[in-house]
């Protein structure tokens, strides 16, 4: 997991994918009949591109449902799509780049189709994007999504740019259908936007203000999920843990993951992403008490030194988070670990960049995901003195990313020998090796004399390790 963040990106962006699915063999258990919307289009088809985090792959889960609701058909390849769209992301300006690079494609052979972008570009160029690229006819960012069905109906009527830019909502998007293209997890967003500020991010502007879900809408959803087949959940939200009911029972974050883990038939339950400001002991006391719940808390801390964490705006200092990092660690349970740490924010000293190394070493984590600063529009950090030359960035990031891997090879090295039950979501053919995740979220790669073994629970004895993964064969 240590690499920097285009590699993510990369790997969200695959031509004809609108998620990464771990197995293309096999049918969802979820997968039902999309029912029509009164005012379908029949015989039109849809191509959905995604680049970016969780959340984005699992609004595009949901926009295809309302696509698919309206009769629209998912297709392959953008050449044979009536409406193109491309779900963006804007946290570093690679990824904002690499959707104005797919718009130019159309520059001269978008004729006969709609070219849509949905996400934080949309949000974040707004209109602009008309100027910039003429020939796309819809934008949209996440807050609006709610409205899609009906810009959707409005460029089936003949209109010729439609938008949904409003930040200053109150609700959440929820659909009556949900294309679910992972067939062994569901994802499942409990909260919206984010009411933190911090300097160098783009997501308050670009998601708009916390929202959170009722937990009456998210329980009956799991269980639909449950008696479809699903045995895992992944609760999302950029501030997961800031989770506040608006409904009457007024469930706090603890007592919904309670209640989710409570749903007969789920097996594993994980959310993501934690804030340290809103992370609590009775996180952990869940976690130890209820095997359901996964041992894993990914919980980014951005800074190994208060000075730069200050300065960044997040709300608590280098003394502060390992408080809470000591509490995951008496846990009785053992529970995996991993952070988001940004290199180069501007003013990073080598005093500084050495509190991240050290903070690495305090916290042995089993992943980190290192991103170098990247300065966006209208984020107070941008205009910041002392920015870090792009050089010495990359050189910091790659200290960092050897130093980190290092960490994860003695971690896992301990683990040689030891037994994890392994939820099966992929075959590699090549090497003759399934691949699954233990609920800790470490990845497996195993034999196995068994013939398909996708979905299932399997136990496996690891007998080698690298710093990403553990290697090991099906105990039968
Ligand atoms: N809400 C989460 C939190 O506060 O920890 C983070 C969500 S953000 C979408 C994912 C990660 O992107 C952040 O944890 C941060 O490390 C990284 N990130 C955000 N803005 C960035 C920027 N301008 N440059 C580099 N990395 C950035
Ligand atoms: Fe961005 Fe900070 Fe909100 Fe996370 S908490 S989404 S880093 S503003």
């Amino acid at each position: 997991m240590n690499k920097a963040f285009d590699i993510a990106i990369e790997s969200l962006a695959s031509p004809g994918a609108t998620a990464p699915a771990p197995s293309t063999s096999t049918s969802s258990p979820a997968a039902s009949p999309h029912p029509r919307h009164p005012n379908a289009a029949p015989g039109k088809s849809f191509y959905l591109e995604t680049f970016g985090c969780q959340m984005n792959v699992h609004d595009s889960e949901k926009v295809s449902g309302v696509l698919l609701g309206r009769g629209y058909r998912a297709v392959e390849s953008p050449a044979e799509a009536d409406l193109v769209l491309y779900n963006t992301c804007s946290i570093r300006e690679k990824a904002a780049q690499k959707v104005f690079a797919r718009l130019g494609d159309w520059k001269t052979t978008s004729q006969n189709k709609i070219i849509g972008v949905l996400g934080c570009v949309a949000q974040q160029e707004g209109e602009e994007i008309f100027e910039r690229a003429p020939w796309v006819s819809l934008v949209c960012g996440s807050a609006s999504y709610r409205r899609l069905p009906d810009l959707v109906a409005e460029l089936e009527s003949g209109g010729r740019r439609v938008t949904g830019l409003d930040l200053d909502t109150e609700e959440t998007f929820e659909t009556e259908i949900t294309r679910r293209d992972n067939p062994f997890r569901a994802y499942l967003t409990i909260i919206e936007g984010c009411d933190y500020s911090c300097a160098y991010c783009v997501v308050p502007l670009t998601r708009g203000p916390e929202r959170s879900r009722p937990s009456g809408s998210i329980l009956s959803e799991v269980r639909r999920l449950a008696a479809a087949g699903y045995t895992e959940i992944q609760l999302l939200g950029q501030t997961v843990n800031s989770y506040r009911d608006p409904s009457a029972p007024k469930l706090n974050f603890v007592d919904l993951l309670y209640a989710v883990a409570a749903v007969p038939g789920i097996r594993r339950v994980r959310f993501t992403t934690s804030h340290p400001n809103d992370f609590t002991r009775e996180i952990v006391q869940a976690i130890d008490s209820t095997p359901a719940l996964c041992d894993h808390i990914h919980l980014p801390v951005q800074s190994g030194s208060t000075p730069i964490l200050r300065a960044m705006r997040r709300t608590y200092t280098r003394e502060e988070y390992l408080e809470k990092i000591a509490w995951i660690r008496a846990a009785r349970r053992p529970i995996s670990l991993t952070t988001d740490i940004i290199i180069g924010f501007p003013g990073e000293t080598e005093i500084d960049f050495a509190g991240s190394l050290s903070l690495l070493d305090a916290l042995q984590c089993d992943g980190v995901f290192s991103f170098k600063y990247s300065p966006r529009p209208n984020t107070p950090a941008r205009d910041m003195p002392d920015a870090i030359p792009e050089e010495e960035k990359s050189r910091r990031l790659a200290i960092l990313q050897e130093h980190q891997r290092l960490i994860q090879i003695a971690r896992n090295d301990l683990l040689v020998g030891s037994q994890f039950e392994v939820l099966v979501d992929a075959r590699h053919a090549g090497r003759d090796q399934w691949a699954g995740r233990t609920t800790s979220n470490r990845v497996v790669n195993f034999t196995s004399p068994r013939v398909n073994l996708l979905g299932e629970y399997v136990q496996v004895r690891i007998a080698r390790a690298g710093p990403n993964c553990l290697v090991g064969e099906h105990l039968v």
